[in-house]
């Protein structure tokens, strides 16, 4: 594990599991005036001040940025490639990040198998979301204060800082694994997860699957045509649409629930938030749009309380349920009457 050489956040509040907050439903009229106005303006954390930029999350988001921009550029264009993009999107954003980080690691919304809790952390780790003990960490610093001082990435100190702009900035709350670990300590009981934060092996695992999906790209070409130029090409555009594409698309539907979820949208229930319900980013996340009915009822392992509120991670909970693979599933509390 690596030393640490800058102090962190000296607050000592050691939230293990997040306590679900006694909200009041009200109806959706009433929520269009329910507004918090107290809460228009935050300043950034008192952790990520002074502000000093964190050079390799910068690097790393800017060379995935980039990257994609390469779809444009028909050479790289393949109907493979864009099937791996929208299968990918699905296998490591919605299994890994959705169900694994969010609803599984942060929320105990279910239980499940080590190994198969285990293989949903991995998945949630090709997204290049960070490890699962640090993506947990901040998203339980973020339901203890939501939209109040800590909260690390609240859209009410700027739109920007709520969606990136709190990622490129160093925070000392969660620089290192000393700093957050007081947040997960039951993460970091498995020695797995210690294992991923150990001179950032998460990142090389992320770096290992773009390898792999190249690697399949050129076998598919040259199995399919014997050429190199073509094996070449298809592994290309296998990296462009497969990895680059798919990753900034679950980049920017993680973010959008921290930063449009919590602006534009309607509420079901009367947080001390302002988390809303947008269906927009619930399309674009798997279910994590109906963000206020979440920050209602934080274990439910379905983000969608009512009819209309579809949520494809919470369908994809039911079936594995189904087949026993996952079990003690939390229903929310407005279904149990
Ligand atoms: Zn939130
Ligand atoms: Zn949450």
């Amino acid at each position: 594990m690596s030393i640490a050489v800058e102090p962190c956040s000296p607050e000592a509040v050691v939230p293990v599991t997040v306590v679900p907050v006694t909200v009041v439903p009200v109806s959706i009229d009433h929520a269009k005036d329910a507004v918090p106005g107290q809460h228009d303006t935050l300043e950034i954390p008192e952790a990520s001040q002074p502000v000093a930029i964190e050079w390799d999350y910068l690097a790393a988001l800017a060379v995935v940025h980039a990257a994609t921009l390469l779809a444009f550029v028909p050479w790289f264009f393949s109907w493979i490639g864009v099937a791996t993009a929208i299968a990918g999107h699905f296998l490591f954003g919605m299994l890994g990040v959705t169900i694994g980080y969010h609803r599984l690691l942060t929320h105990q919304g279910f239980t499940c198998p080590k190994w198969f809790e285990h293989a949903l952390a991995l998945l949630g780790v090709c997204t290049l979301q960070d490890s699962p003990a640090r993506w947990v960490a901040i998203h339980r610093i973020h339901h203890k204060e939501s939209d109040h001082q800590p909260d690390p990435h609240s859209p009410l100190a700027g739109f920007f800082w709520g969606h990136v702009g709190w990622l490129l900035v160093k925070s000392r709350d969660h620089r290192n694994v000393f700093c957050y670990e007081r947040y997960v300590r039951d993460l970091l009981r498995d020695p797995f997860y210690v294992a991923l934060e150990r001179r950032r092996t998460w990142f090389w695992v992320y770096v290992a699957h773009a390898a792999l999906i190249t690697a399949v790209g050129f076998a598919i070409g040259w199995i399919s045509t014997g050429t190199l130029a073509a094996a070449g090409r298809l592994a290309a555009s296998m990296l462009v649409w497969g990895v680059f594409v798919r990753t900034v698309a679950v980049l920017h539907g993680t973010w959008a629930v921290n930063s449009v979820a919590h602006v534009w949208g309607y509420r079901n229930y009367e947080t001390t938030d302002n988390s809303r319900n947008n269906w927009i980013v619930a399309l674009l996340s798997h279910g994590e749009g109906w963000h206020n009915n979440h920050h209602a009822d934080q274990r439910a392992a379905s983000h969608g309380h009512r009819w209309w509120e579809f949520d494809m991670s919470w369908w994809v909970i039911r079936a594995l349920e189904s087949v026993g693979l996952v079990r003690d599933v939390v229903r929310p509390r407005s279904w149990r009457g």
